[in-house]
């Protein structure tokens, strides 16, 4: 008879806990109707950004392929004309691969980019059945026309550069005169 008792009870304990769970909230989300909103910082899937005008923010200077440590970025820089000015420097990139398979989304592309061209932006939806599927293109990261958008800069930066501000006009080569402009430079032996 207590086996009895101590049964009914063990199972009304059990139960209650059923029963109070299924009148909570539930914590789950049905993906891919409905989306989480990721922090601004998140470091997703790459974009390349455009200047207010349409012309790419990316002159080809390579720093970031330089810089990535997984050897994710195959860039091949162009010449800009007097009649095909693509982006705001001489140069531009013709092609811009980024292997998402590769990348470790550590965000030093970004980081390196003296136009704020690159950005890592909130997308975690990188998945494909093929691996050439994860090689993306210039096409897929560029940001449509008419959009001119500095992305997640604006999440790491206290002050990012305002679209027409130290806008790359050909003239100098520092990185202040590329758009990075009103980042404070570091004092020497500051590290990073
Ligand atoms: S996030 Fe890091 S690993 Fe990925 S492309 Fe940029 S530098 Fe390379
Ligand atoms: S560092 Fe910036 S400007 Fe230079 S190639 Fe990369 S994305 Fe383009």
């Amino acid at each position: 008879m207590d086996e009895v008792i101590k049964d009914l009870i063990a199972l009304g304990k059990g139960l209650s806990i059923t029963f109070r769970n299924m009148l909570q909230k539930p914590v789950t989300i049905t993906y891919p109707e409905n989306k989480r909103k990721f922090p601004a910082r998140t470091r997703g899937r790459h974009v390349l950004h455009r200047y207010e005008d349409g012309r790419e923010r990316c002159v080809g200077c390579l720093l970031c392929q330089g810089t990535c440590p997984a050897g994710a970025i195959y860039i091949e820089p162009a010449e800009n004309t007097a009649d095909n000015q693509v982006s705001a420097g001489e140069r531009h990139a013709k092609v811009f691969d980024v292997d998402l398979l590769r990348c470790i989304y550590c965000g030093h592309c970004e980081l390196a980019c003296p136009t704020n061209a690159i950005t890592l932006e909130n997308n975690t939806a990188i998945a494909g059945y093929t691996r050439q599927s994860l090689l993306i293109h210039k096409e897929e990261l560029l940001e449509p026309k008419g959009t001119a958008t500095l992305g997640s800069t604006q999440a790491w930066d206290p002050k990012p550069p305002t679209p027409n501000a130290g806008e790359f006009d050909g003239s100098e080569t520092s990185s202040a005169a590329v758009g990075q402009g009103n980042r404070p430079s570091r004092k020497p032996g500051a590290g990073h």
